[in-house]
């Protein structure tokens, strides 16, 4: 069946047209309104939070940060800063099993690198273990949890549907004192994992499912990377989430929608603590904005631990991974993704962004400030017969074509040259204004030559492609535009360019929604996210999301990474690591952060001139 026939309506995808137009409107000092710019003005007006702004991104330490997350900090860390407020760098880390120093301070530089200052409020969930405890206490005291010693089966089964309530346990109507006691001794570690849980005494009829007593801790024998063996019971995430904010002082807290169907839980629990004097007043209030999904990518942790792991891609730094730390090395640039933030803007309504509209973002601002240089990526040697030998001019190069305070460099110019291979042409297709036997073209920033032939080796290929030159045609001297030609294109002196490696990075999947036969049906593809984490009663979370329909690996692109043997101009090899260029007709590159070195210059390409994928 052809693939296109599987599709019915598709899924909205943001093409880069409506990202451009939209980005035109916000364009200039005021930043485009959106519903959480609004609910925070009118906070400010009406003093709810007495003039304060505090948000938070609120990771979990367990991988590391992907595009998604960009757009979440971007937007927790740019709305505390318009509003003269703070944002909080707090680490989840309720899940001993899984969390790791390595990605926390991974997770800090990635947050420091998109520009942003937690300004001293990094903290962790993990801060809050004694408090939590006690207030646990608190709610068995208050006849609002108890402990619940069903198996994890067993309350899975009694816990309803959408459709139908939930069934009481039958260790509900345990007494005060019971519960007490046996959550004491589950804390001091006389039971073993899953034996018990706490849960909260709220409604097994509630239509919100998050609502039917949901299990607040549960036992974990397990060493955690920041309390160590301190504890044998974990808070679980939607009651650890709410009271670290309500402790922080947390205004607004943004979450993405998946959380929308716990917000009743999240304002039961802080409203009775606050009730119990427990909390301080106002407290904070949630909202849920659609998450970032993207074509051409995987943004689930599963999937790229999985793409590391099984060798796929280079590391979690490789620059086709969607990680913070990828794009930093793929040359992407933090004003980039606050452009693509600003441009799709935020919305309560899932949709995809095209892969399209993120490289737009980085072109145009990569645009702006990436200096010019040249770079012959496929190179075939170039002779000007009636050049002397053994003479070299030096031609003029501006740095960047719109900032002539950039100022300009010197290109030598030399007999033999190196120019692209596919700048000449036999038998050229129409169209074609680059060098053909006897067509001339004008040599960047020099002079215009005319073809007279080419050398080939036994197969056929082209070895060697020669020319003459005149030489009262110099770029910048007077009459030399007095012959127009069409083609223009550009060269290094043999002689003087520097070998390189340039490493050509494209997009990771060939195809946009990976792993999705039949992405429009397939709940919006492979990428779907997963229901809000840690909403179970007890026992492990994760559930996998299966119903994918192909092996999204299936549909990485081959051509994702190509490596080629290059020749820059002599200005590159020194190039400082992570610094930006153009390379003029190709593309935008970055010196590689971890392998460029003066005299053996690797360069990755960021982003292509123009777009090869639109249709
Ligand atoms: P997990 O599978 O562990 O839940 P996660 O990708 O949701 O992974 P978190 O560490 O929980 O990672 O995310 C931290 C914050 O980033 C959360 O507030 C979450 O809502 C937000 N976030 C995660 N993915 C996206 C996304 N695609 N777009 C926008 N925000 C996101
Ligand atoms: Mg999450």
């Amino acid at each position: 069946m052809n693939k296109s026939d599987m599709h019915a309506a598709p899924p909205q995808v943001i093409e880069r047209d409506a990202g451009t137009a939209r980005a035109a409107k916000s364009d200039g000092p005021a930043p485009a309104p959106n519903f959480l710019r609004a609910i925070i003005s009118d906070d400010l007006r009406t003093d709810k939070y007495g003039g304060r702004v505090v948000t938070r991104f609120p990771p979990e330490p367990n991988g590391y940060l992907h595009y998604g997350h960009a757009k979440s900090i971007i937007l927790n860390f740019g709305l505390a800063a318009e509003n003269n407020g703070t944002c909080h760098l707090r680490y989840d880390d309720t899940n001993p099993l899984k969390e790791e120093v390595e990605f926390e301070d991974a997770i800090a530089d990635s947050v420091r690198w998109l520009g942003y200052d937690w300004g001293g409020h990094r903290y962790h969930a993990s801060d809050y273990y004694d408090d939590l405890y006690r207030f646990a206490e608190w709610f068995i005291g208050e006849g609002l949890a108890y402990v619940d010693s069903q198996s994890a089966e067993e309350m899975r089964a009694t816990r309803g549907t959408l459709t139908e309530p939930g069934l009481d346990s039958p260790y509900r109507s345990r007494s005060v004192a019971e519960n007490l006691d046996l959550f004491r001794r589950m804390r001091a570690g006389e039971f073993p994992d899953g034996a018990h849980v706490l849960r909260l005494r709220i409604d097994m009829a509630s239509p919100n499912v998050n609502m039917r007593d949901p299990a607040i801790y549960r036992i974990r024998h397990a060493s955690h990377h920041r309390t160590g063996s301190a504890w044998c019971i974990y808070p679980l995430y939607d009651y650890t989430h709410c009271i670290s904010d309500a402790l922080e002082r947390i205004t607004h807290s943004i979450c993405t929608l998946e959380f929308q169907d716990h917000r009743p839980l999240y304002d039961w629990i802080i409203e009775k603590l606050a009730g119990g004097g427990m909390l301080e007043r106002p407290l904070p209030q949630q909202y849920e904005f659609a998450r970032l999904n993207l074509t051409y990518v995987v943004l689930s942790k599963r999937r790229l631990i999985e793409l590391v792991d099984k060798g796929f891609v280079d590391g979690w730094d490789d620059p086709r991974m969607p990680t913070i730390v990828g794009a930093r090395r793929r040359g992407f640039t933090p004003e980039g993704f606050r452009l693509l933030a600003e441009r799709i803007g935020v919305s309560k309504a899932d949709s995809w962004i095209d892969m399209s509209v993120l490289e737009e973002c980085m072109r145009d601002d990569l645009n702006a400030r990436a200096q010019r240089r040249i770079a012959v990526l496929d190179p075939v040697k170039l002779v000007i017969d009636n050049y002397p030998e053994g003479q070299s001019e030096d031609c003029f190069a501006p740095n960047h074509p719109h900032k002539p305070e950039l100022g300009r460099r010197a290109l030598p110019l030399t007999r033999a040259l190196w120019i692209e291979r596919d700048d000449y042409s036999e038998s050229p297709p129409k169209g074609y204004f680059r060098l053909t036997p006897s067509a001339e073209v004008r040599l960047r920033y020099g002079y215009i030559v005319k073809c007279t032939g080419a050398v080939k080796d036994e197969s056929g290929n082209v070895v060697e492609v020669h020319c003459t030159y005149d030489p009262d045609t110099r770029s910048g001297t007077p009459g030399a535009d007095a012959r127009k030609v069409k083609g223009n294109i550009h060269w290094l002196s043999a002689a003087h360019a520097v070998p390189a490696e340039v490493r050509m990075y494209d997009r990771l999947f060939s195809v946009p929604f990976p792993g999705a036969r039949n992405p429009w049906g397939n709940r919006g593809g492979a990428d779907e996210p997963a229901p809000a984490r840690r909403t179970v009663v007890a026992g492990d979370e994760d559930p996998a999301d299966d119903d994918v329909e192909r092996n999204y690996l299936d549909d990485l692109n081959p051509e994702s990474k190509r490596v080629v043997r290059a020749f820059v101009e002599p200005a590159l090899a020194a190039a400082a690591r992570e610094e930006r260029f153009q390379f003029e007709r190709h593309g935008y590159f970055v010196a590689d952060l971890a392998d460029h070195a003066p005299g053996a210059p690797v360069f990755n390409r960021s982003v292509s001139l123009k777009d090869s994928w639109a249709k």
